[in-house]
């Protein structure tokens, strides 16, 4: 069996698995890791592998002490990355700006050329950077390739990527829609037209990746005409702790009249604020419970959140003439039943209409929860993001 490693790197955190990119996106990873807290005081690593969870408690200062500790458990268990057969790394970069669109293999070259991509995404990139350096390091035999969120939407249609800003100012501070999930919303929008059993290029379809962070996307033909997310990951769709669009006059507000600083606001909106801000959670397991309790609150951001999805979807339906499918994907989109009916209730004379039992049956692969009769069909398609970069990677790495 040959396998590929995939690192998610974040500022405080890595995530990684081992990955079988052959394997069926429900099936549980060879081994899959999480080193936390880097650089706080306390630390801790866990490791499932072979249906056992190990947990480490140790302090981990930088991300290299984190991933050189985590590589060590999994040898340990013999089930580390030079021990199996992995063929590549496959890193989560989420900035590619405009220079990348497709998976690159990764050289001194293109890390500074991350490296360059910094300010558009001042808070990853760098934690990126952290995790393609050190684990080149560890294993510097193996191909290791880059796969970008925003690489799916780069060549998304001027009228959807342009912001109506002065043009000059735009170009200057690099200001677009770059949209991001974009590893997502490819692999699930590349699954519809086999559920479809229709060719690729003539199907046109909405994914709705709905988890802790949400977007959504309109493709035609495979190539999307636009998404929900913009120049950074807070815009579009009300979000676990995100607001999603609001008024960007709001922000002068609450710097002129509200006494906050630049710094405040962007906590504020980035972590603060979407269904969180409204309810105190931001899961929709809690939120659930909640409504469950009467709690006003609760109910108010639920509306709100919907509210917002269904003007998306609209707008797309537009935006497509003729929609295909729609897919749900990611946490709240693969589990949540209410969300999946309240997003597309009442839609019946557009052709959109949802099988409530099909709606609730469970299942670990894509299914149809429309009705036979639905002239859209709608599906819930499991998205597996570390999945898709191990296919991506494998797949450069033996070109
Ligand atoms: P993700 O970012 O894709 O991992 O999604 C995480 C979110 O999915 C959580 O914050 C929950 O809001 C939601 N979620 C996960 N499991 C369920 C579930 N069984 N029912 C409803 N929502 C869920």
């Amino acid at each position: 069996m040959t396998y590929a490693l995939v690192i998610n790197s974040g500022s405080s955190s890595v995530k990684f698995q081992i990955v079988d990119p052959t394997a069926d996106a429900a099936a549980e990873p060879f081994a899959s890791g999480l080193v936390e807290q880097i650089g706080e005081p306390s630390g801790r690593i866990t490791i499932k592998h072979a249906g056992d969870k190990h947990v480490v408690q140790q302090p981990v200062p930088n991300h290299t002490v984190g991933l050189e500790a985590a590589m060590k458990i999994l040898d340990s268990l013999g089930a580390g990355p030079t021990q199996v057969d992995v063929s590549a790394v496959g890193h989560r970069v989420v900035h590619g700006g405009m220079v990348f669109s497709h998976p690159e293999l990764i050289n001194d070259q293109v890390v500074e050329m991350i490296r360059d991509l910094i300010p558009l995404a001042p808070l990853h990139n760098p934690a990126n950077i952290d995790g393609i350096e050190v684990a080149r390091k560890l294993l510097p035999d193996l191909p290791h390739v880059a796969v970008f969120d925003t690489g799916f939407f780069r060549d998304l249609p001027p009228s959807s990527a342009i912001y109506a800003i002065n043009a000059e100012v735009a170009t200057e501070n690099q200001i677009r829609r770059y949209g991001f999930h974009g590893t997502s919303h490819e692999f699930v929008s590349g699954q519809v037209p086999a559920l479809l059993d229709m060719p690729a290029g003539s199907v046109n379809q909405i994914v709705l990746h709905l988890g802790n962070g949400a977007s959504a996307s309109a493709v035609r033909g495979g190539d999307p005409i636009d998404t929900s997310m913009g120049m950074t990951p807070l815009a579009g769709l009300v979000m676990g702790t995100r607001c999603g669009d609001i008024d960007p006059g709001i922000i002068f507000h609450l710097a002129r009249n509200g006494g906050m600083s630049i710094d405040e606001i962007d906590n504020l909106l980035n972590r603060k604020s979407g269904v969180k801000g409204l309810s105190g959670v931001n899961d929709f397991r809690d939120l659930h419970r909640l409504i469950d309790e009467d709690n006003d609150d609760a109910a108010l951001a639920y509306d709100v959140y919907i509210h917002q999805l269904r003007r998306v979807i609209g707008s797309y339906m537009i935006a497509l003439g003729r929609v295909d499918a729609i897919s749900f994907t990611a946490g709240v989109g693969e589990n949540d039943v209410a969300t999946r009916r309240d997003a597309l209730a009442g839609l019946q004379h557009y052709g959109i209409k949802i099988d409530p039992e099909r709606n609730e049956t469970r299942s670990d692969g894509a299914r149809l929860i429309s009705t036979d009769d639905s002239t859209t069909r709608v599906f819930v398609v499991p998205t597996n993001e570390e999945l898709a970069i191990a296919q991506k990677a494998t797949a450069l790495a033996k070109q």
